[in-house]
This record gives structure tokens, sequence and C-alpha cells, in this order.
């Protein structure tokens, strides 16, 4: 049986940046990934020319100054470089009463077009965006590392007192409150809320402030960037650093049990019965995948609790569509939000989301034809119980849906189809190896900010949990910092 120092569940981002953080100090890692290739939601796959993403495309995170830039610094770590686009504007809304919007790169130029549709909130609307860049100051001027590590917390807090204590005072609020401090017409809280689920997937209310701080400013900071070949080409990287320095992993290999002694961690076992031992074990795969799935023993009570404050928020409808060039607009914009009716903002296959990088890098796709990535909120509850032709048929059904609604702002799409694969939150569930194919956990009611969300290390010693299911959340800048934080951590625990 081979010994490690640590083993990683999974090659998603938070599982490569953990990784790679180790190998980069001289830890022995091991990546069991059971794909066939890095990267899980920020994976790609290949059909007839086109390169799709699987999921995110709106890249945070690679900005040059600062501290936030978390993808740059990942990289940097185990000597890689990605060359990215700029995108020069974050978001093209498309909302009911023909509120229309583009998110630019440039500040002042975004909150132009929000003062010239809502003039009588110029006030409200520039300090509430203020105090989301109060949080981005503080967060970009420190290192970030393992909250739960109290010799970094010690270090950090004196050499950046002001900021600490200002990041403490919004650890624990939501976007809601800040917004309706500032701002009363109801329009633009609409706005507000859809900003924040975008992202999020839950409105205002019950989004922290300390991620829409991130997002709503380094936007305009570090910017949007989109990775020259594909998002894909992240995960990659990060795997050529790893190997470069010392680190393995393997592809293929479906981990199936985490192996405890007591209440310890001490090796995985894999589908084809191999095990491995390790030190330090860290799962990658959501909490629910972790603790009902992987591990034998009754749920611990810590999960119970967080349970009782966190759920799964919904999967995606998800098409990955080749078009003719034809068919965009000119000046189009590389994402899109379309919604035609505020009450359906949450619901399922309320919200579109779009998105089409080959605007940004066009060798993503054959010569004259564009991708265009669209998927909306679903639950998988909403695709059980169907035979194998109702499945194909409700698919089919739900897609036609979506291309009549976004023929709106792309008129002439269904002609211009090249190709279409259709994706169901049962794909998510399949190859992204999420339960219910789940985009992540979400506050089951207002809670107090980001103060329920676990840090990396589990109630089972030596086990630790790194991903979209620790603090901070969702998002590929997001699971980085809890990589990040997560490698901290163990790397003190195992005496570097
Ligand atoms: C449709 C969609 C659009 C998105 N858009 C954006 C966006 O624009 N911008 C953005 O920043 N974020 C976006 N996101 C969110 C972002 O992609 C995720 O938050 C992030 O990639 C999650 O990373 P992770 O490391 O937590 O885990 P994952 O990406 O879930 O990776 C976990 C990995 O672990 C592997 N694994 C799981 N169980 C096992 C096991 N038992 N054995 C071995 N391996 C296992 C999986 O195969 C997978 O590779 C989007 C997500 C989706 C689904």
């Amino acid at each position: 049986m081979s010994k490690y120092d640590v083993i990683v569940i999974g090659s998603g981002i938070g599982g490569l940046v953990t990784a790679t953080q180790l190998a980069a100090k001289g830890i022995k890692v091991l990546v069991l990934e059971r794909y066939l290739i890095p990267g899980g939601s920020a994976g790609y796959f290949e059909r007839e020319g086109y390169r799709f993403d699987v999921g995110a495309s709106m890249i945070f995170g690679f900005g040059t100054e600062g501290t936030t830039n978390l993808l740059t610094r990942a990289l940097d770590a185990v000597d890689m470089k990605m060359e990215t686009y700029a995108d020069p504007v974050q978001i093209h809304y498309h909302l009911p009463d023909n509120l229309d919007l583009k998110v630019h790169r440039d500040y002042d130029k975004y909150l132009q077009e929000l003062y010239a549709r809502f003039p009588d909130e110029e006030e409200g609307i520039k300090k509430f965006y203020d105090e989301c860049w109060k949080v981005f100051n503080c967060l970009n001027t420190m290192e970030l590392l393992s909250l739960e590590e109290v010799r970094y917390l010690t270090r950090v807090f004196f050499q950046h007192p002001l900021a600490c204590l200002g990041l403490v005072k919004y650890l624990p609020l939501n976007v809601g409150d800040i917004a309706r401090k500032y701002i009363k017409n109801p329009e633009l809280l609409k706005f507000i809320d859809m900003e924040c689920y975008c992202w999020s997937v839950v409105p205002a209310d019950k989004t922290p402030m300390i991620n829409a701080g991130m997002v709503f400013s380094d936007r305009h900071y570090g910017g949007i960037n989109y990775p020259k070949g594909g998002v894909g080409q992240i995960a990659l990287k990060l795997v050529e650093g790893l190997e470069n320095h010392g680190g393995e992993i393997h592809y293929g290999a479906r981990v199936t049990e985490i192996v405890t002694q007591g209440n310890c961690a001490i090796a995985v076992r894999l589908a084809d019965g191999t095990e491995y031992q390790a030190d330090r074990i860290v799962s990658n795969a959501t909490r629910w995948d972790t603790f009902e799935k992987l591990i034998e023993k009754e749920k611990p009570a810590k999960e119970k609790r967080w349970e009782n404050n966190y759920k799964q928020s919904p999967s995606f409808l998800s098409l990955h569509l080749g078009v003719d060039a034809k068919v965009l607009p000119p000046n189009t914009e590389c994402h899109h939000i379309i919604l035609e009716n505020w009450s359906n903002l949450e619901a399922e296959q309320g919200t579109i989301f779009v998105s089409i990088p080959t605007l940004l890098d066009p060798s993503l796709a054959p010569e004259g034809y564009h991708i265009i990535h669209t998927f909306t909120p679903s639950y998988i509850d909403y695709w059980k119980g169907l035979s194998g032709q109702q499945y194909e048929y409700k698919k089919e059904e739900a897609a036609g849906r979506l291309i009549e609604r976004l023929e709106k702002i792309f008129p002439g799409l269904d002609v211009g189809l090249d190709y279409m694969e259709i994706g169901t939150p049962r794909t998510h569930r399949r190859f992204l190896n999420r339960d219910n194919g789940t985009y992540g956990p979400i506050p089951r009611r207002k809670l107090k900010g980001l103060l329920s969300m676990p840090f990396n290390r589990t109630a089972v010693k030596n086990l630790y949990c790194v991903g979209d299911s620790t603090f901070p959340g969702q998002g590929l800048n997001a699971v980085a910092f809890s990589g990040f934080s997560c490698a901290h951590r163990i790397a003190v625990d195992l005496g570097y």
C-alpha cells in the first residue's frame, strides 16, 4: 500500500490549489480524480471542432495587483502562467421592463449607466457600491490564508489592524441589509437581488457581504479575464505545475471510501479495491458526497448542524450550442443574464445565463461559428422518474423553450444552430460527481453572512474539506481561496 503525506480526493480547482500549494512546499501529494481530465466544474469537453467549458466561464482572480488574484497566485506558486483575454463587460443584463444594463469593467462607466436609469438613487448607488469597495480593499491588502490558524491571524492583525476590524464588521452581514440602508427604489433593489443571484443563486438578503465585496469590486479592479484556450486550461496548468513539483495525479480513480480508525482518517479505498494511506486526507467532493457516501460512520453532529443552516442549491439545465456567427448581432457581449418576469428570479428554469467565450477566444470554435453556452437553474426532482424516452423528450422540450426565449436577443438562433448538447442535473451529477448535480450550498434562511460557513478542518481527525462547500463558497476564485487556506492549515499541522 503506497503512503503519501496528503491525498486529495478530486481535482476541482479547490483540490488542485490545495495540492499545488502543498507540493510547492515539498510535501508528497497524490490527487485522485474520478473523471478522465482535471477541473471538475471548471473542466471542458470537445465535440466536432468546438471546445466547450463545462461550467465556469466568467473568471475572477486573474488580476495582477493586490492579494485577491488567487488564480494568478496559485499558478505562480508552481511556476505556471496563463494568458488571458480581458473582458470589457462583465454582464449584459436583459431584465423585466426593459431594464437593459451593462456592467462595464470601467467602474465609472458602469455607475453612469445605473445613474441614467435611476437618477433619484445616484447617492444611494454610490454609497452601496462604496461599502462593497471597503470590504474588497480590506481583503485585498492581506495575504489570504487559513482563518483556522491562530499564528497567521495574529500576524495579519498586527500587520493590518484596520483591515481586519473592517472584515470582522462585514463578516456577519448580508448584501440586502446594506442595499436597503441606501436604496429605496424597488426596481433597483430587485436589480441588486439579480446582481447577487447570478453568482450566489440566492437574492441579496441571503448573500454574504464578504463575497459581494469581492465580486462587485474585483470585476472593476482585476477584472474578468478569459483564459486563452478555454477555462479547462487552468486545471491543466495546475496539474502540470503539480507534477513538475513532484506531486502525482491519477485519473479514473474513483474513491469509494475514506478509511477511518477510531475517529481518524487514515486511508482511501478506490472502486477497484486499491488503497492509499496518507497522514492527511482532503475531500474536494461536496460535503453531502463526503459525509454521506465516502464515510461509513454516522454523520458528525457538526455536519448535521451545518445542514440545518444550508441546503443544496439547484443544478442547471445547460445547452452547449455551436452557432453560425451570423446569429450574433454586432457588438454582442460575452456574458448575458435574461429574465422576463421578476417573480421567476429563483424559479425552476427562470433566470437564463449566457456565455459566448468565442467572442474573446475564437480558437474554441470552427471558423465562422461561435459557442453559446446557456444554462438555467433546474432541480433534479424535475428530471426524476422518467423512462429513457420520456427523459430525451423532456430534454428536447426544455431546450426548445430555452432557445425560444433566447431568440429575443439572438434572432435566428434556432435556424443558425450547428451543434447542440443538452445537459441536465442528471448530467451534472454523473460527470461532475456532485450530489443531485448541485451548484453548491445555499442558506436555508437568512443567516449571519458567512459566519456559519465551515473552514477546512472537519470533525473527523486528519480529514479536511476543500471547495465550494467550505468558506467562502462557490466560484473559481472562492474555491482557490479555500485551497490556499486548506493547504496552509495542513502544512502547519504537518510541521512545515
Ligand atoms: C454551469 C456552471 C456555471 C458556473 N459559472 C461560473 C463562473 O462563471 N465563474 C465562476 O467563478 N464559477 C462558476 N461556477 C462555479 C464553479 O465552477 C465552482 O464553484 C467550482 O468550480 C467548484 O470547484 P470545486 O473545487 O469546489 O469542485 P468541483 O469542480 O466540483 O470538483 C470536484 C472534483 O472532485 C471529483 N470527485 C468527486 N468525488 C470524487 C470521488 N469519490 N473520487 C474521485 N474524484 C471525485 C470530481 O470528479 C471533480 O473533478 C459555475 C458552475 C457551474 C456548474
